[in-house]
């Protein structure tokens, strides 16, 4: 009772243990591919937690990263849980792609926010194009900050 393997295994268990390397190359190459597929970030109420979403899908189906504690509320991570990936090390969490990509996608955003502030500030005159650049640069700023806060947290949390 309880500790009993689970079978059949996940396709994540299988492809783990059958393929370890190229399982873990696969999430390594999708974590730096985020923002090409679509990925966007935002800093979250909650502290050193993101909202890692999908524009096509929307705010609501987006995940909670938070890279302090380790955890995201993708199914892939939280299956972990119920599923351990490693049977030899059934507490070791294999990070997931927005946990890993986390850190480029915020920098993808920050950049994308910082050229709309540039565009925006060609046209000084314009009341409308100055007030857009203010915004954008205030949502890049906090972004960025919020990405400084977590990762002094997690120093102060090691
Ligand atoms: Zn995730």
């Amino acid at each position: 009772m309880g500790t009993r393997t689970v079978y059949p295994d996940t396709n994540c268990q299988y492809a783990y243990k059958t393929d370890r390397a190229s399982f873990l190359r696969r999430i390594q190459l999708k974590a730096e591919e985020l923002w090409m597929d679509g990925y966007r970030v935002r800093p979250m109420g909650e502290a050193n937690t993101f909202l890692v979403y999908r524009e096509v899908e929307g705010l609501e189906a987006g995940y909670k990263v938070n890279p302090v504690t380790g955890t995201c509320t993708c199914k892939f991570l939280t299956d972990q849980y119920q599923y351990p990936l490693d049977l030899a090390d059934p507490g070791k969490i294999i990070p997931c792609k927005h946990l890993k990509g986390l850190k480029r996608l915020i920098d993808e955003e920050v950049g994308y926010f910082k050229g709309l502030e540039h565009q925006a500030r060609q046209h000084p005159h314009n009341e409308g194009s100055r007030r857009r650049a203010d915004g954008y640069s205030v949502t890049w700023a906090a972004l960025q900050l919020a990405w400084v806060e977590a990762m002094a947290a997690k120093r102060r949390a090691a």
